[in-house]
């Protein structure tokens, strides 16, 4: 337990500076102390892991062949052999790659020719993932949403004791860069029967995505304290969601079509050490019940929460920038990720490396801080008014919805997340069914 309280160490030293010169640009999200892995090639290449520094990655397979003594497994073109060794090998591979890439260190000269411009560098998602399951830890955007089904009741009773999630799809998982075709789906129009047709509702949702590190045999559950140490890091995840056809599909058994079409994730993986100078104590509202023990440690009351900013933007067909629609903070979710990891073993499934878990929309508790349309336009009634003159309740074709994240605080060095951005394409051409 005590080993959880705090992994700080010299790596998170916000004096440290890199030899790789745009590693030190105050705006970076990619400075010294974060370190995030992700899988990229160039055009042609084999694909490989890498490592974000400032504006270049680390190619690790090219820094192991210079003589970097790197663990062998971060040799091979996905990251789901590395994530199942746990934490001890991320510690030690972090604390490796710090002092390579510090200002200083010897290893510059080796290293040198193992960058390769980000520019350059085309991404994938970082492993194979097996599983996806979609949480629903915010409780602003639970209570929203449910205000606009049931004003007197939005909160349904299994919220507060149970950490809600369902399993979502894997195919349709992308990385930023990814386009899709607006989904057609079943949905209920002003009349009284259903039609089939582009959905007219499309929506973005802001989460962030966590991969599971050190997995779990079947029948044998993940206490909490080996569920915080045994979740890899973190990404950006859009769920994108088809409100239409969620609302007519998603009784009894919850969200599918409208939620199977596509999801992108940001590529480069924040670890979990890289963000232990931002985590918060867990505290619930006074009046709220206390979670059962299986969910419940001293570390993750001391320091379960993490303070990341999250924001939403948005870049219409003609617009020449994005503009922020939305500004939240990780801080804010009702269950934290290690809650989340206990929570799915918990019945004895086992979760394996790469597994992805969602958080669910993550939304501030100001009218302004919804992390979906949903909620900025109060289910479509509100349109929302943008730079240029333009409207929107719901997202249009040839729009671009960013996501973006970042960590800061007095006394450590600002991280980031990168972009976590894709576009909406026009539906495949089809008629409209009705009767
Ligand atoms: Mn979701």
């Amino acid at each position: 337990m005590s080993e959880n309280m705090n992994d700080i160490d010299f790596t998170h030293d916000p004096a440290q500076r890199s030899w790789v010169t745009s590693a030190n640009a105050d705006a970076t999200d990619f400075p010294l102390q974060n370190l995030p892995f992700g899988r990229f090639r160039r055009a042609g290449e084999a694909w490989r892991l890498g490592v974000a520094i400032g504006d270049q990655v680390l190619d690790l397979r090219a820094a192991m062949a210079a003589g970097l003594p790197l663990d062998a497994t971060l040799g091979s073109d996905v990251l789901n052999d590395f994530m199942a060794l746990g934490k001890a090998a991320r510690v030690q591979a972090r604390a490796l790659l710090s002092r390579a890439l510090a200002a200083g260190s010897a290893e510059e000269a080796r290293l040198r020719s193992c960058l390769v411009p980000q520019r350059e560098a085309e991404m994938s998602l970082p492993c194979r993932i097996g599983d996806y399951t979609d949480f629903y830890t915010g409780i602003h955007h639970a209570t929203t949403v449910g205000k606009l089904f049931r004003p007197d009741n939005p909160l349904l009773p299994n919220y507060k004791w149970v950490p809600i999630g369902y399993h979502g799809r894997v195919s349709s998982l992308g990385v930023s860069g990814q386009q899709f075709r607006r989904p057609l789906g079943q949905f209920k129009g002003e009349g009284d029967e259903p039609q089939f047709g582009p959905a007219r509702r499309l929506d973005y949702e802001l989460e962030v995505g966590v991969f599971v590190g050190r997995g779990n045999a079947q029948g044998e559950p993940k206490p909490m304290d080996e569920a915080e140490d045994d979740w890899f890091g973190m990404v950006l995840l859009n769920d994108w969601s088809a409100r239409d056809v969620q609302a007519w599909e998603y009784q009894p058994l919850g969200p599918f079509l409208s939620k199977s079409f596509a999801t992108t994730l940001s590529p480069w993986v924040v670890t979990r050490e890289a963000l232990e100078p931002f985590r918060v104590p867990f505290v619930r509202p006074a009046g709220d019940p206390q979670p059962l023990p299986y969910l419940d440690s001293p570390a993750n009351r001391e320091r379960g929460g993490i303070d990341i900013t999250l924001e939403v933007w948005l870049k219409t067909a003609s617009m020449s920038e994005p503009q922020r629609l939305t500004e939240s903070n990780f801080r804010d979710a009702y269950w934290t990720v290690a809650q989340m990891l206990a929570h799915h073993s918990s019945n004895g499934c086992n979760l394996q490396p790469g597994d992805l878990l969602g958080s669910g929309t993550q939304s501030g508790a100001q009218p302004g801080q919804g992390g979906s349309l949903l909620e900025l336009t109060g289910g479509g009634k509100q349109p929302l008014s943008l730079a240029g003159g333009e409207t929107r309740t719901f997202l249009d074709d040839g729009d671009t919805v960013e996501l973006r994240a970042h960590c800061q605080r007095a006394g450590a060095r600002r991280i980031g997340f990168g972009v976590c951005a894709a576009t909406v394409l026009p539906p495949q051409s089809a008629p409209v069914q009705s009767h």
